[in-house]
């Protein structure tokens, strides 16, 4: 996998139209893999079913394209490239959790929310650590938890140790966390049996050789947890740009659910893609304000350390206003 090069992608959720913020990530994860002369991936993360909006992955393609983005493949040989989607790998995320079966590394999980939340303690602003309550049900124990719930299939979660795990991240810089302390034991597949973001992201993202991940800074979070079953599927970790969120006016995190700013919208009010790319690529400081210029012009006059260094400033004031 090694050998294959830089390879980055952009896996958006297809639960509404892409807001700027969405746009930026999607700009700067194709900035970042072009500039190293790297393959670019594009994945639909598809598999939150309820949360899928109908004709939410095609308007996603449509409006990436219409910024200038592209992408080099796809799962059909034939037919046009990419991109890939999740609700199609279901047999590979199956195989991963059997795998994680036959090794005692995962086990099923009877809890409901509010069980969990009754017995577990809650680091700061943060949802409660598992509390370890199915971990180690003896087999008897193991069928009288699941005939109380006869009505759902149990959530399965992954048995984590006490590592400490420590992430140089490409843009926030050092960050860690205990699995056992701050995390806990979790979910890879959910009690409604629709298999976890944090298993699909990592063997999608491990199978496909990913070497770079930038996406919000709200996934920060979930990076060790990633890195750790990274390490646990023996691939290699990639390294994590996680760039600052965008806000509204009002200074409240975007929204894909409730439209908020959409490309869709910027489009049908007239506005060319140069000028929305120029938008994004001023917000970090790429360029001045002002200017409109096409994704392969940004590219042409970028560079890896300008990006980097831009990002790193964007996210020293975020983190100074939010401190
Ligand atoms: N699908 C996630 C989202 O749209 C991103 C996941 C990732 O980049 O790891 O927020």
């Amino acid at each position: 996998l090694r050998t294959r090069g830089p390879r980055g992608r952009y896996a958006p959720s297809p639960t509404g139209p892409l807001h700027l913020g969405n746009a930026r990530s999607a700009l700067l994860a194709w900035l970042l893999t072009r500039l190293q002369g790297g393959t670019f991936v594009l994945r639909m993360e598809d598999l939150d079913q309820p949360r899928v909006r109908s004709g939410s992955a095609r308007q996603i393609v449509q409006d990436l394209r219409w910024m200038g983005l592209d992408w080099d493949e796809g799962p059909d040989v034939d037919g046009p490239l990419g991109p890939y989607d999740q609700s199609a790998r279901d047999d590979l995320y199956q195989t991963a959790l059997q795998v994680l079966k036959d090794r005692d590394l995962v086990f099923p999980c009877y809890c409901s929310r509010k069980d969990i939340a009754q017995a577990a303690s809650a680091p700061h602003g943060r949802s409660p650590v598992y509390p370890g309550t199915c971990r180690d049900l003896a087999p008897d124990a193991r069928v009288a938890a699941a005939a109380r719930r006869p009505d759902r299939t149990p959530a399965w979660r992954l048995r984590v140790d006490d590592a400490l795990i420590a992430m140089e991240d490409g843009v926030y810089g050092e960050f860690s966390q205990s699995m056992s302390e701050d995390v806990g034991d979790f979910v890879l597949r959910r009690a409604d049996s629709l298999f976890a973001y944090q298993l699909a992201v990592v063997i999608d993202d491990g199978l496909m050789g990913i070497t770079d991940v930038l996406r919000g800074f709200d996934l920060l979070d979930s990076s060790p947890r990633q890195i750790y079953l990274f390490r646990v599927f023996g691939f290699p970790i990639p390294t994590f740009w996680h760039v600052p969120l965008m806000l509204d006016e009002a200074g409240n995190r975007l929204s894909k659910r409730d439209g908020s700013d959409s490309i869709a919208q910027y489009r049908d009010r007239g506005v060319e893609a140069p000028h929305l790319v120029g938008l994004l690529a001023a917000s970090i400081g790429l360029v001045e304000s002002g200017r409109k210029l096409t994704a392969r012009e940004l590219l042409h006059e970028s560079t890896l350390s300008t990006l980097k260094e831009r990002l790193q400033r964007v996210a020293d004031t975020d983190s100074k206003n939010n401190s």
